[in-house]
């Protein structure tokens, strides 16, 4: 027998639960309406704002100081890579170049590259990997 909840009178959820008893809460096993994946970062509709700061003063204070302390330096810069990419975040021109392109080593603008200006152009070559980043300069 099929019976409609507004035939009886009662409101939907009502009915559910005078059918099949306790209250509407997810079962044990997991809420089965939930979309897959993994839980959204704990952040606001911001974090996208809130990780541009931090990636900011990440490499701000990672760059001057990888000659003298690397391996924080290098934490710094690890933490200001995983903001990016796990809000999914594009990194300011200005941060991306303390960055290599091809190998990602955190290359903290010249600390671990060779800057050159001439021939109209400026040429960061990272010492880890040999890329040869150019720029060319305004006429
Ligand atoms: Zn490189």
């Amino acid at each position: 027998m099929i019976v409609s909840s507004s035939s009886i009178g009662i409101t939907p959820a009502r009915a559910f639960i005078r059918i099949f008893g306790g209250s509407r809460e997810a079962p044990a096993g997991g809420n089965a309406y939930r979309t897959p994946g993994p839980p959204a970062p704990p952040m606001g509709r911001n974090r996208r704002g809130l990780a541009l700061r931090r990636m900011e003063a990440l490499v701000a204070q990672a760059a001057p100081r990888l000659r003298s302390e690397p391996a924080l330096a290098e934490r710094q810069a690890a933490l200001a890579w995983r903001l990016c990419t796990a809000t999914r975040t594009r990194m300011p021109y200005h941060l991306r170049m303390a960055f290599c392109r091809r190998c990602k080593s955190f290359i903290g603008y010249s600390a671990r590259s060779r800057i050159r200006v001439g021939r109209g152009e400026v040429r960061a070559t990272c010492l880890l990997c040999g890329h040869v980043r150019r720029k060319a300069l305004p006429k």
